[in-house]
């Protein structure tokens, strides 16, 4: 039986694809916030989880090394957490890397796959947050990147507007509700879901509905 949390908290990489308009499905990240991971079952994951913390590992360092070479102080993983209490919920994260220099400021996150808009979103919240959380980022120009095996992607100072404020505000809100958020069922965000069909009846699954997804209706009119 899921376990109900004392309050309500999210992290960040749960969120990010809702904010960026990747995802429609609120339901899973209210239930991941409402409710104690370890207290209901999860779907396996098919993720080579050893293969991306390697490559991962390496690009990080990669980067670390670069802004070093810039003249840096740079903070890594852990050193970067994150938790920003509303007073709805809590809000929560660990951005991959930071470096300070002087009144100018860097937050990093590195991906190794393909880039998407969410990677952006997930650095807004970064900045967001880390503006409120610690006084270090309060009165220097914070900038944002994403570092991808071949480009980076500047996020400049500033980027973090009221209008992002208001969404993830927005958002948090519904997250943190008695009344659960909506639930989107596809195909596309259930395959990847962790959330089981103990806890979401509503999961697709190609296999029960493939006769929907075999049979296409057909037109004449193109
Ligand atoms: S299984 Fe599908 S409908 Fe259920 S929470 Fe996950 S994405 Fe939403």
């Amino acid at each position: 039986m899921p376990k109900r949390r004392e309050s309500t908290y999210v992290w960040i990489t749960w969120v990010n694809r809702l904010i960026s308009g990747e995802d429609y499905c609120e339901w899973s990240s209210w239930f991941k916030s409402n409710y104690e991971g370890n207290s209901y079952r999860k779907e396996p994951s098919s993720f080579d989880a050893a293969n991306w913390h390697i490559e991962h590992t390496t690009l990080l360092q990669n980067t670390r090394q670069r802004f070093e070479n810039e003249g840096y102080k740079v903070f890594i993983q852990n050193q970067n957490a994150i938790k920003l209490q509303g007073q709805t919920a809590m809000l929560s994260g660990i951005p991959d890397l930071i470096g300070i220099s002087g009144n100018s400021a860097v937050v990093v996150d590195v991906k190794t796959g393909q880039p998407s808009p969410s990677h952006s979103t997930q650095v807004l919240m970064y900045m967001y947050a880390l503006e409120k959380y610690d006084s270090r980022f309060r009165d220097v120009s914070l900038e944002g990147m994403v570092v991808y095996a071949d480009h980076d992607l500047r996020i400049p100072d500033g980027s973090v507007t009221e209008k992002f404020i208001s969404n993830l505000g927005g958002l948090m809100r519904r997250l943190s509700a008695d009344v659960p958020a909506v639930k989107v069922p596809s195909e596309q965000e259930c395959s990847f879901c962790p959330i089981t069909k103990d806890d979401c009846a509503e999961k697709f699954f190609l296999q029960e509905d493939s006769d929907k997804k075999d049979k296409f209706s057909t037109t004449d009119d193109f």
